[in-house]
């Protein structure tokens, strides 16, 4: 048998983070690009430029692959079906990725499942999500039901005034999703992969620290999370990439509500490689990349067995510094284990550039671990002259 060729669809870090482990296993990932400079350009040998949106350029791709999968969720379902209906090998199906491009859906499913939900309702106008609010009490959230990410698509509605002013997003997209405000004690991750199949394996339950609705920092395994908590959570993932038929891997991200529901809420799914598993990278036997791509191939999954007894991901986000690495000499000798990771994206404000791994043994603390990983990417996002907040990070902790 020859090495397979995987096709991924999208050019972002995530396709760029899946070469290393490609490379090693032998085989030949290819990527659909967006453009030419877009991020996993540089680490792939092949990475025809093409549209996403067009089954002519997806149908023109898949056919030099053995196995197509995804960097991103916003193929539409018909390209994928036309392309299954012609015999190309779609992994994560569309069936399975609709749960993951809609809100609502995933809603919907989640209850089916008999798995915990906030309240949640599919507003058609202004009057319904006034009447959601008045019955489960404001303030309410407010979310797009596709397109959405980082928080975008998502609002909080302190009253019906709010609602009112809701009025631009009805009639873009119809019916909205609307949602109690949940109170949470912290946001949980849960990452599972599975096979076509039906193997499957779990990674930790994870800590995810969210600022302004972007993933800031991650914690692995979640401190003190009770242990029936961590693995109702696993198992509803399990649960839900089973029934749904998910392959490759699947992040549910949870609201963590000690008493309520089971000790979770379910928010939201991912049907790739998420950004609350990249301390998989350096913190695991497998990392999520590598059993993205032994997943959607059918092959035996690899352990997910912790490196350390805590790791810790910190992103690093676009600010003041443009010289990325000019800033490496003071990054890298501020921490000699951290494992810094750049995607080769131009630097933005708030754009997400980078991240670093930090992985703790035993009688490391996971306090102590954020605060010297924060370290080193306030380095990299403002440069060596960048103020030392590292005992603050660690205060937070
Ligand atoms: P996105 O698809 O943009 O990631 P999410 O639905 O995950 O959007 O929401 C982004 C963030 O907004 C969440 O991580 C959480 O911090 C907050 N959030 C979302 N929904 C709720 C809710 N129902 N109650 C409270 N906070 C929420």
């Amino acid at each position: 048998m020859s090495f397979p060729v995987i096709g991924v669809v999208g050019g972002g870090q995530l396709a760029r983070m899946m070469a290393p482990p490609a490379t090693a296993l032998g085989l030949e990932l290819r990527v659909l690009a967006e453009a030419e400079d877009v991020s996993a350009v540089p680490a792939v040998p092949e990475a025809p430029v093409g549209d996403y949106r067009s089954l002519e350029d997806l149908r023109e791709f898949a056919q030099g692959v053995d196995v197509l999968t995804f960097d991103h969720e916003h193929v539409p379902t018909e390209h994928l079906l036309a392309l299954m209906a012609e015999g190309v090998n779609v992994q994560p199906g569309p069936a399975a990725l609709v749960h993951a491009q809609d809100k609502l859906k995933m809603r919907s499913a989640v209850e089916r499942l008999g798995l915990p939900n906030p309240r949640w309702a599919a507003v058609h106008h202004v009057e319904d999500l006034v009447a959601f609010g008045d019955e489960i009490g404001w303030p309410i959230v407010l979310k797009t039901p596709r397109g959405g990410y980082d928080g975008k698509g998502v609002r909080v509605l302190g009253s019906s005034a709010d609602a009112a002013a809701s009025i631009d997003w009805f009639g873009t997209m119809t019916p909205l999703l609307a949602e109690e405000m949940v109170t949470f004690a912290r946001e949980l991750s849960v990452l599972i992969a599975r096979t076509p199949s039906g193997a499957s394996r779990a990674w930790p339950v994870v800590h995810t620290i969210q600022v302004d609705g972007v993933c800031d920092e991650v914690i692995a395994p979640a401190p003190g999370l009770d242990p029936a908590v961590a693995e109702a959570a696993q198992a509803a993932a399990l649960a839900i990439a089973t029934d749904l038929g998910v392959t490759g891997v699947m992040a549910a991200e949870l609201f963590e509500t000690p008493g309520r529901g089971q000790g979770f809420l379910v928010n939201e799914l991912a049907m790739r490689p998420h950004n609350t598993g990249h301390w998989t990278q350096d913190g695991c036997v497998t990392s999520q990349f590598e059993q993205h791509l032994r997943a959607v191939l059918d092959l035996p999954l690899g352990s997910t067995r912790v490196l350390g007894d805590w790791a810790v991901m910190k992103n690093i986000l676009g600010g003041a510094n443009g010289d990325l690495y000019g800033s490496y000499p003071a990054a890298l000798a501020a921490e000699d284990a951290a494992k810094v990771h750049t995607y080769g994206k131009s630097v933005r404000p708030g754009r997400k550039i980078g991240h670093v791994n930090l992985v703790g043994g035993p009688g490391s603390d996971p306090g102590d671990l954020r605060a010297r990983a924060s370290r080193v990417a306030a380095v990299i996002r403002d440069g060596a002259d960048a103020p030392d907040n590292a005992d603050a990070a660690k205060e937070s902790a």
